[in-house]
């Protein structure tokens, strides 16, 4: 699944007023509400369906990192706020130019040192029990509404790694967005799966 198909599903997901889905027992959470899209020299800032924000880096006066949040000055206009929850954070983190005299560079390295493994994704992408690049939570002993632990990962992956109109099946965790890959990561499913 491309990355901007699987967020445009969650977006979409999120338009309803109920968060009854289908998958809801697997704790799909509606995160991503927006998204960066890092290119030549700067970033845009996109919704569902129209870029918001495009800026240079030559237009950022200095920049600010935060645990879950980076502040952008901006020459005369008002700080930007980037917060976590915009997929593509973790790298756009990690390609703040050098220079900025407030950033603080080793902050980096710590945030991403943070992260634990997805083991749905397979990716070392989870900040306390949420993935931020499949955007599944991490399955909780305690949470009686969960089906049990390997079950839960299966179909997590069944929904994560299922092919959009036609694209190949991937059934891959090689390193994206910013993020390492968990050697010891489990694949549940199977081609099989997918009908392949
Ligand atoms: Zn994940």
């Amino acid at each position: 699944m491309s990355i901007l198909k699987w967020i445009r599903q969650i977006i979409g997901d999120d338009d309803s007023s109920s968060t009854e889905t289908e998958h809801d027992s697997l704790q799909t959470q509606e995160i991503f509400h927006k998204w960066i899209i890092i290119n030549e020299g700067g970033f845009q800032i996109v919704s569902e369906d129209e870029v918001e924000i495009k800026k240079y880096w030559n237009d950022i006066e200095d920049v600010e990192l935060r645990a879950d949040h980076v502040i952008l000055k901006v020459k005369g206009h008002p700080d930007i706020n980037i917060p976590n929850t915009y997929f593509e954070w973790y790298n756009f983190i990690q390609q703040v130019p050098p220079g900025f005299q407030s950033f603080d560079y080793q902050g980096v390295q710590d945030i991403m040192a943070q992260l634990t493994p997805c083991f749905v994704c397979g990716l070392i992408s989870v900040n306390h029990t949420r993935c931020f690049n499949c955007g599944f939570d991490s399955w909780e002993p305690m949470n009686y509404n969960l089906p049990p632990r390997e079950e839960y990962y299966r179909e997590a992956q069944l929904h994560y790694f299922e092919p959009f109109e036609g694209e190949p099946l991937n059934l891959s965790n090689a390193a994206k967005s910013g993020f390492k890959t968990d050697p010891k990561w489990t694949c549940l499913v199977s081609p099989e799966d997918f009908g392949n």
